[in-house]
This record gives structure tokens, C-alpha cells and sequence, in this order.
């Protein structure tokens, strides 16, 4: 019952339920729970990319969330705007391309922008959207160079937007209890911490990810970036030096971004980092922290779904609630999270500033393998 009132456009369920609520000698209860929830606030998000991504995981994990639905689209592919509005009840009005979504700005069923396209693209997106009033949200990583990041903080702080990045393993129950271990020094001390992130990327060699000019890097900007993530997450320091090294088996298909990279990190109270990653192989997507009385691990950690982990005391890390929503769990969370913060006027723990971060540690990664030597950070 409750599925198919909320398989109703919202108007409609809306008028539906007044006049049901009219017609009755009194409110039943049903009708009650009805009015409540249309009174319930959602954002209205729009996706701007519809590839992989937007596809397989957010749209359907947008069914799932309290405080978001999905009203619009921005696509460069008329096909696709077509197979979307049938699926998803979109009205032709909330339909945008590239080229259009400035006009977003006169559209009230729009409130926020969802930006998936390829990364090198994500400022052009992020800065369209925030001057038309809209907030966003924004893929990881932010973007290919700090001063796009920066571009888009300025921009979106000078519209009075809220920017966030999809740093999904932040509202995820395994990482947020390794967060916790860390943080309440479960184990002691942290002293080295083990990271990472890899996974085979079976494309055709056009695809924008071995494009440098569109995806800023390879599997170190793609995936890496989790492995990063995680180490500054478990510490909550930020590195002050980095050291990195990379190898290729495939020089051509990966001439214009790496393959595979290795990479140390050191941080302020003297933790170690030692992360890889790589576009050729796919054993581990996960990390482990050593601290001085005992260890704990998610191996995985970073997927859709399926994340697990271990102490050093033989207690298991796991969260089997979480897998009913399965794949859409991280999304439906990162989603809900940044409607709340936009109803509350809440401060995000995913802001612009995080993923600037993310780049500038990235860059100075890039920065090591290039020179051979240790990069400093400030
Ligand atoms: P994809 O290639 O499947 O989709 C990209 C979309 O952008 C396509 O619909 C494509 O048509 C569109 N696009 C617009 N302009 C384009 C151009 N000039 N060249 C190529 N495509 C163009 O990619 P994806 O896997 O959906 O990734 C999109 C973004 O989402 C990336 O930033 C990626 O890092 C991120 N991502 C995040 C996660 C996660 O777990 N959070 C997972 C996958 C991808």
C-alpha cells in the first residue's frame, strides 16, 4: 500500500489525499500517516550525467532515500532524456542539457544538482548549477586540479549554495566504526596504517578515464582517492609528506594516466601510511590500522555493498543491517545526509573544502612520482 502511494507524482498523491481526507466523516488514521508524509520535505535533485553511475546506483538508490526525490535531468543525449522521463516520471519542463541547465534557475522542482560526468568536467557543472540558485553535489574526485576545487568553493560559497563531494564511505557504518576505534583509541596509539584500492578496469581505450584532459589522472585519481580518504579519516590528521612510485603493464592504453601507484604518507603525530592502487588488478579494496595494542581491518571497505571487517581481539566489524539496502545503502545515506543539511541549514562533513584537500595531497602524489623525491605538504 505504502509503495504504491509513494509510486504517485507528489501532486497529485497530494490532492488524492486531501480529498480523501474532505470526504471522510473523520481522519482515519491512514489518512493522518498520508498527510504527514506528504508534509514530509524532500530536495528536489536533479542528475547531471546520466552514464554508469548515475544509472545503476544513484537513481535507484534516490527511490530509497526520506528527503530526496528525483525531478530533473541534465543530459547531452536525447535518448537517454527519453528513456528517463518514462522511467522515472520526469516532466519534460525538469529535462536539461549541458547547454541548457543555466534556465534551472527559474525552475522551483530543482533545488539541487547531482554532478556525475567526468571528473575534469565537474567545476563547468558544479559553477553552471550554483549560479542558477541550485545546490550541489558532487562526485569524487572534485575535480582535476585544486584550482578548479577552489573555483567551485568560491563560487557556490558566493551563491550561498551548499557544496558537497560523494565521499560515500563517510556515512558508511563499517568506516564510521573504524573512525570510532580510532578516534576513542580503542587499541592504543595508531601507527601505520595500510591502504588500498584496486580494481580492473575493463573499458575500450577511448573511454574519458585513460583521457587525461577529462579525468586528471588514472587509477590514483579514480580509486586511490579511497585509500587517501581513508587515511585521513582514521587518523583525522593531515599528511605532511608524501612519497610515490608508480609502474605500467600497459604503456599504451594507460600513455596518458597511471595504472598502477604505490605510495607512503606521514603524519603529524608520526603515523605511516603505505597505500596503493591500481586499474590491473582487483584483490583488495580496504585497509588496515595498526596501533600499539592491537589492529583493525575492513577487507572490503570500500564497495557498494558487502563491507566487513576484523579486530585484533577477534571481534567482527559488521553491520548486517545494512545490507538491505545493498548497493544503494552509501548513496541513499550520502543523499539524505546533504537534504538534511540544506532543510537544517546544516554544516556537511563532505564540504568542497575536503575534496581541495583530496587534490592537493593527489597532486603532490603526482608531484613524488614525477621528481623522485619526497613532496612536503604545508
Ligand atoms: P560514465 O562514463 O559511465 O558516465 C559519464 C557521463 O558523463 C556519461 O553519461 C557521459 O555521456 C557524460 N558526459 C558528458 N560530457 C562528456 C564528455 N565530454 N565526455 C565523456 N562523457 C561525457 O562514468 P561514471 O562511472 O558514471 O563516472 C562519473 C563520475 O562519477 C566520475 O567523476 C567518477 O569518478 C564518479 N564515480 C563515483 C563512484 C562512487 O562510488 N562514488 C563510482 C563510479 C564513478
Amino acid at each position: 500500500h505504502s509503495k504504491s502511494m509513494k509510486a504517485l507524482p507528489r501532486r497529485r498523491f497530494i490532492r488524492q489525499t486531501l480529498s480523501a481526507a474532505l470526504a471522510a466523516p473523520f481522519i482515519s488514521t491512514a489518512v493522518t500517516r498520508a498527510l504527514a508524509q506528504a508534509a514530509e520535505k524532500k530536495i528536489g535533485f536533479a542528475l547531471c550525467g546520466l552514464g554508469s553511475l548515475s544509472t545503476h546506483q544513484i537513481a535507484p538508490a534516490l527511490q530509497h532515500t526520506k528527503n530526496c526525490r528525483l525531478t530533473g535531468i541534465i543530459t547531452g543525449t536525447p535518448a537517454k532524456a527519453e528513456k528517463w522521463k518514462a522511467q522515472y516520471n520526469i516532466p519534460g519542463r525538469n529535462i536539461y542539457s549541458y547547454e541548457t541547465m543555466a534556465k534551472m534557475a527559474d525552475n522551483p522542482d530543482i533545488d539541487a544538482v547531482y554532478v556525475v560526468t567526468p571528473n575534469a568536467l565537474h567545476a563547468e557543472h558544479t559553477i553552471l548549477a550554483a549560479k542558477a540558485g541550485k545546490h550541489v553535489f558532487c562526485e569524487k574526485p572534485m575535480e582535476a586540479s585544486s584550482e578548479k576545487c577552489q573555483e567551485m568553493i568560491d563560487v557556490c560559497k558566493a551563491a550561498i549554495r551548499l557544496l558537497a563531494i560523494g565521499y560515500r564511505c563517510r556515512f558508511e557504518p563499517h568506516n564510521l566504526e573504524c573512525m570510532r576505534l580510532a578516534r576513542e583509541k580503542v587499541f592504543g596509539d595508531l601507527r601505520i596504517i595500510q591502504a588500498c584500492f584496486d580494481i580492473h578496469l575493463d573499458l575500450p581505450p577511448g573511454a574519458w578515464r585513460f583521457n587525461k584532459a577529462l579525468s586528471g589522472g588514472g587509477a590514483l585519481m579514480d580509486v586511490g582517492i579511497y585509500a587517501l580518504q581513508a587515511t585521513r579519516f582514521i587518523t583525522g590528521e593531515e599528511p605532511i609528506a608524501v612519497f610515490g612510485m608508480e609502474t605500467k603493464t600497459d604503456p599504451v592504453k594507460f600513455k596518458e594516466v597511471d595504472e598502477t601507484v604505490v605510495w607512503q604518507a606521514k603524519f603529524p603525530s608520526g603515523v605511516i601510511a603505505d597505500c596503493s592502487t591500481s586499474y590491473n588488478s582487483s584483490l583488495v579494496g580496504g585497509y588496515r590500522a595498526v596501533a600499539d595494542k592491537g589492529w583493525f581491518q575492513l577487507d572490503p571497505g570500500f564497495y557498494y555493498d558487502g563491507n566487513r571487517g576484523r579486530r585484533s581481539d577477534g571481534e567482527e566489524i559488521r553491520y548486517p543491517e545494512v545490507d538491505s539496502l545493498g548497493e544503494f545503502y552509501q548513496f541513499a545515506a550520502e543523499m539524505d545526509d546533504f537534504a538534511q543539511c540544506i532543510l537544517g541549514g546544516k554544516a556537511t562533513r563532505v564540504p568542497g573544502e575536503e575534496g581541495l584537500r583530496d587534490l592537493k595531497i593527489l597532486t603532490a602524489i603526482y608531484k613524488s612520482i614525477r621528481t623522485g623525491e619526497t613532496v612536503k605538504l604545508g
